[in-house]
This record gives C-alpha cells, sequence and structure tokens, in this order.
C-alpha cells in the first residue's frame, strides 16, 4: 500500500509522519510527474485552500486528481482539504463547506469529540476550521461537534474539519485504512 500526499503548500508532513507511525509507506504530490507514480490514496492535507487550489490549476494537476477520485481513487482531506473536495472546488464530494467557519475567536480550539466507526473519543484540533454547512446524496456524517458538521464520508472520500495529524492518536487515519481495504 502506498499512499500520496499532496505537498504543494500545508501541513503533509504531519501526514507523512502519522502514516510512518502505523506503517504505511506515503509519496509527497508536488507536481504532475509525481502524480504519475502509483497510489492506493491520496491525502489532501489542512493549510490555505485558495493557495493550494491556484497551485492546483498553476501545475496542471486540477483535473487529473479530480477525474481519478471520480474513478474511485480514495482520498482523505483535512481541513482546507475538506474545502478542497466541495462542491465549489475540486467538486468530488456532495458538501458545501463553510470556510474560516467559528469566526475570529473560536477559529483556533481543541476538543475530544465522537467519531462515527471509532469506538471512543478522539481528540480533535481545529485551526481556523471550516464545518460542512450542508450534505447531499450518499453523505454520512460521521462527527458533529457543537451542532455543527466536523467529519464525512461519501463513498472512498473522507473528510475531517480538524488536524487529526496533529495529535498522537492514529485513529483517524486507521479508519481511513480500513475505508481504503473496504
Ligand atoms: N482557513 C483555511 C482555508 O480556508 C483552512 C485552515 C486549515 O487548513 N487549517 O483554507
Amino acid at each position: 500500500m502506498k499512499i500520496a500526499i499532496l505537498a504543494l503548500q500545508g501541513a503533509f508532513e504531519e501526514h507523512r509522519q502519522m502514516l510512518l507511525r502505523i506503517g504505511v509507506e506515503s509519496f509527497f504530490i508536488r507536481n504532475a510527474n509525481d502524480w504519475q507514480q502509483h497510489k492506493d490514496a491520496l491525502i489532501i492535507p489542512g493549510g490555505e485552500s485558495t493557495t493550494m487550489l491556484k497551485l492546483l490549476r498553476d501545475l496542471s494537476l486540477f483535473d487529473s486528481v479530480r477525474d481519478a477520485i471520480l474513478s474511485g481513487l480514495p482520498v482523505f482531506g483535512t481541513c482546507a482539504g475538506l474545502i478542497m473536495l466541495d462542491s465549489n472546488h475540486l467538486g468530488t464530494m456532495n458538501i458545501d463547506a463553510k470556510r474560516n467557519a467559528y469566526g475570529r475567536q473560536l477559529g483556533s480550539f481543541f476538543t475530544e469529540g465522537d467519531f462515527k466507526g471509532i469506538d471512543r473519543k478522539i481528540p480533535m484540533t481545529f485551526i481556523r476550521a471550516p464545518y460542512i454547512a450542508s450534505t447531499g446524496e450518499g453523505v454520512d456524517v460521521l462527527s458533529i461537534i457543537d451542532g455543527n458538521i466536523v467529519a464525512a464520508r461519501q463513498g472512498k472520500q473522507l473528510v475531517t474539519a480538524f488536524h487529526p495529524e496533529l495529535n498522537d492518536d492514529t485513529a483517524v487515519h486507521e479508519y481511513f485504512l480500513k475505508m481504503i481495504n473496504e
């Protein structure tokens, strides 16, 4: 198993560390050449979605990434990665993300919450995070914090508004692995 991590910008190294800890090989996608390598799944990290979107287009990666996901490549988007998959960006998931959704005061916070499919509370670090304002057909809501949807799944696509790669708990990455193997 080999997982590609989009490494144009943002918290990509933290995902690599997380995957190392659960014994999964990964490599970085920095350009269209890297994209050609064999991959069993893709991670889109947190960062700044406007910058990431621009880089995806500038590097001519936008269409290849979207087509691969629509053809069934499993994908896990965290924070800005969640925004990238929503209907206004790559458009592969039937979700609408609300950016910087918690206002200035609550933009960044830590909590522990329930996550459907993981049978204990998991740590959740939010950094100028989005939430999912609405979901459409085929979307399964996995976590709700203070009334806002912060994790969801649609087929082989997984998104979290928080950053599981910034805490010690590997549960969400392991959940993604299970998804890939289903
Ligand atoms: N606020 C960022 C955006 O809108 C997301 C923040 C993050 O990924 N930590 O893209």
